[in-house]
C-alpha cells in the first residue's frame, strides 16, 4: 500500500478505517488496479519515476460525507485531491498535482438538485455530466440549450472550475462565468455557500450571482481552497434557429480589418455564436499540401506568392460566423454583417451557410458528425485528435494543451504564430504552422494547441522540453498561458510575477488563512502550503 508523503504509516490506517466508516468500504480504493484509474493518461511523464499517482481514492455519495471526510483529513493531515468527473484530459486528468494524494473522487454525487424553469437554471453536483445534463433536458423536452465542451462526458463543474468553454453561444461559452451560486466545503469540514445561498430563505441562490459583500466565487476558479459540492448554472433558452456565413477576404494585410470589424460585431452582441478565424490556404491541415504549407508564416514569406494561391482558394483569410435566435433577427445580423465587410474590405465574398429551424432535423444533425458541439449536443468525436490518418501516420497516445492569451488583433495573430512556429521549430516539434485564434472568451483571443504526448519516454522529454520554451518565449512576449497541465502550474504562475509575484503571495495568504494543514489539493495552480513551499 502506498502511503502519502508526510503522513505515518497509523495516522493513514486510522483515516482509511475513518474514511470507510462514513463512506462505506467498497468506496476506499487503495489497490494497483484501482490506482491506475487515477492516472493521468495523457502524462507527458507517462511510465517515469515523476508520474503523479494517487495514495488511495474515496468516493462519496453527497455533502454531507464530503464534509465527514473533510473533518478526518484535516486531523490526520491527509492530502486530498477532489475531482469531480476526473476526464480533464490535456491538463491532468484525474491524477493529483501532489504525488500521493488521496483523491476524492465526487462522480458518485450526480444528482440535478434543482431545475427552475422559469429562471432557466440548474443546481448541480460534482459528478453531473453534460451527458447528463443533456440527458434530462431532452427526456423532458424542456425549452433549454446546453453549451458543452468538446468532451461530453466531463462534468460543469470540474470543467467551469479549472476555467473550461463551450462552443456555442454569447457567455454561456465560458463555463465559469455561467455559474451562479456555489457550496464549497472548507479543508476543515467548514461549509460555505457563496451568493444569495448565504441567507438561508434565499429564493434567488441560482439568479443573483454577487450576493453582498465580496465576490467569493472567484476564489475556487484554478485554486486549491476548497471542494465544491453544489453548483448552480445559467441555461440558455433553446434558440429558434441557427445559421452561420463565412466571409473571406483576399489579402493578407485584410486580416487586420477582419479581426477589427469581428470584434465590433462580438461586442455590439450582433454575433452571438463563436466567430472561427481561418484560411483556406490550411486546406485541410494536409502538410504535404503546398497550399497549406505556405501558411507557415515565415519572416520572409513571399506574400504575394501566397496572395495568388489565396485567389485561387476563394481568399487568404476567412471567418466563419454563427448566429442563434430568431430566425428574422439572425438573418438581419447576417445581413449587417456583410454590410460592415463589403464597406470596409475590397474584393470581400461571402458564403450564406446552413440556416436551421432547431431542434435539428436528423438530416441536418447528420452534418455536423463531426462537431455537434455547434448544436449543443454533447459528444467524444474531439478524441479523433491525434489518431491515425493518412497525412498522421504516427498516432499519438494524448496531448497538452499549450495555450497563450494574445492581444485581440490581427498583427497579434502573425506576430504570435510567427515567433511560436521559430519557437517550436527549435525543438523540433513537428506541429505548428499556422493557428488560427479562438474567440471563446468576451474580449479574449487565444491560440490552442495541443503538443502530443506519446509511449516513448524520449519523445515525451523532448516535447515536454519544448512546451517549457513555448510558455516561456510567450511570456517574455506578455502572452500568458490561461490553464496548463500540473507539470507546468508552477512555471505559468511563475510567469505571472508583477510586484514581486505578489498574485501568488495574496494566494498563498489565503491558502494559509482557509487551509493551514494544507492538505487540499497542494500545488495546484501554482498554489503551494506553507510546509511544501520550496523558497520557504
Ligand atoms: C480532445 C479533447 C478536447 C477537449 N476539449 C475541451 C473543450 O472544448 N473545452 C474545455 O474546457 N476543455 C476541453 N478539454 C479539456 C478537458 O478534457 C475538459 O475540460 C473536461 O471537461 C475536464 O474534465 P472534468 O470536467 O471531469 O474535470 P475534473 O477532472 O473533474 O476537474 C478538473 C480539475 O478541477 C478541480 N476540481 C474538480 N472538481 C472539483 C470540486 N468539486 N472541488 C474542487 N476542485 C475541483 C480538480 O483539481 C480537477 O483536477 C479537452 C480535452 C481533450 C482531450
Amino acid at each position: 500500500m502506498r502511503i502519502p508523503p508526510g503522513v505515518n504509516e497509523a495516522d493513514y490506517s486510522a483515516a482509511l478505517g475513518e474514511f470507510a466508516r462514513i463512506v462505506g468500504s467498497d468506496w476506499v480504493l487503495t489497490s494497483d488496479e484501482d490506482m491506475a484509474t487515477y492516472k493521468d493518461t495523457y502524462s507527458p511523464w507517462k511510465g517515469e519515476e515523476k508520474e503523479l499517482v494517487a495514495s488511495a481514492a474515496i468516493a462519496p455519495d453527497n455533502a454531507d460525507d464530503v464534509q465527514e471526510v473533510m473533518k478526518v483529513a484535516h486531523r490526520y493531515g491527509i492530502p486530498i485531491y477532489p475531482v469531480s468527473t476526473g476526464k480533464n484530459l490535456g491538463y491532468g486528468g484525474a491524477a493529483p498535482v501532489y504525488s500521493g494524494s488521496v483523491v476524492l473522487d465526487l462522480k458518485r454525487m450526480n444528482r440535478i438538485l434543482g431545475f427552475d424553469e422559469t429562471a432557466g437554471t440548474v443546481l448541480v453536483e460534482p459528478g453531473v455530466s453534460y451527458f447528463d445534463l443533456f440527458q434530462y433536458i431532452q427526456e423532458r423536452n424542456l425549452p433549454f440549450w446546453v453549451d458543452t465542451p468538446d468532451p461530453g462526458w466531463g462534468s460543469l463543474i470540474g470543467n467551469a472550475l479549472d476555467g473550461g468553454m463551450g462552443g456555442t453561444y454569447g457567455m454561456l461559452r465560458h463555463h465559469y462565468e455561467s455559474h451562479c451560486g456555489m457550496e464549497v466545503v472548507l479543508a476543515d469540514g467548514e461549509v460555505l455557500r457563496t451568493g444569495m445561498g448565504a441567507m438561508p430563505a434565499a429564493k434567488t441562490w441560482q439568479q443573483f450571482r454577487w450576493g453582498y459583500g465580496p465576490y467569493l466565487d472567484g476564489l475556487f476558479k484554478q485554486s486549491n481552497f476548497g471542494v465544491v459540492t453544489k453548483m448552480g448554472f445559467w441555461l440558455g433558452p433553446k434558440p429558434e434557429a441557427f445559421r452561420r456565413g463565412t466571409v473571406f477576404v483576399p489579402r493578407f494585410a485584410d486580416l487586420e480589418t477582419l479581426v477589427d470589424i469581428k470584434n465590433y460585431l462580438e461586442d455590439t452582441m450582433a454575433t452571438n455564436g463563436m466567430p472561427e478565424i481561418g484560411s483556406p490556404l490550411l486546406g485541410g491541415g494536409d502538410l504535404s499540401d503546398p497550399t497549406s504549407a505556405a501558411m507557415y508564416i515565415r519572416t520572409d514569406a513571399n506574400i504575394a506568392e501566397m496572395e495568388a494561391q489565396a485567389a485561387k482558394k476563394g481568399g487568404f483569410w476567412s471567418c466563419r460566423f454563427a448566429y442563434y435566435g430568431n430566425a428574422a433577427v439572425i438573418k438581419a445580423q447576417w445581413e449587417h454583417t456583410k454590410a460592415l465587410f463589403t464597406d470596409r474590405i475590397p474584393g470581400v465574398t461571402f458564403q450564406d451557410d446552413e440556416v436551421y429551424d432547431l431542434p435539428a432535423t436528423p438530416e441536418q444533425m447528420a452534418k455536423f458528425r463531426t462537431h455537434p458541439t455547434i448544436l449543443g449536443i454533447p459528444n467524444l468525436l474531439a478524441f479523433q485528435i491525434g489518431g491515425r490518418s493518412a497525412f498522421y501516420p504516427n498516432p499519438t497516445s494524448g496531448h497538452m494543451w499549450f495555450s497563450p492569451v494574445i492581444p485581440r488583433t490581427g498583427a497579434a495573430i502573425i506576430e504570435a504564430n510567427r515567433v511560436l512556429v521559430d519557437a517550436a521549430k527549435e525543438y523540433n516539434v513537428p506541429l505548428l504552422w499556422f493557428s488560427p485564434p479562438v474567440s471563446i472568451w468576451p474580449r479574449g483571443q487565444m491560440l490552442v494547441i495541443g503538443v502530443p504526448i506519446r509511449e516513448d519516454p524520449q519523445e515525451n522529454e523532448q516535447m515536454r522540453n519544448a512546451f517549457r520554451h513555448l510558455i516561456a518565449t510567450a511570456a517574455e512576449h506578455g502572452w500568458g498561458e490561461y490553464r496548463t497541465p500540473p507539470i507546468y502550474q508552477d512555471f505559468v504562475q511563475s510567469t505571472y510575477s508583477f510586484n514581486d509575484h505578489i498574485q501568488r503571495r495574496v494566494s498563498e495568504v489565503l491558502k494559509d488563512a482557509l487551509d493551514p494543514k494544507g492538505i487540499l489539493s497542494a500545488g495546484r495552480y501554482g498554489i503551494w502550503p506553507r510546509h511544501l513551499r520550496k523558497e520557504a
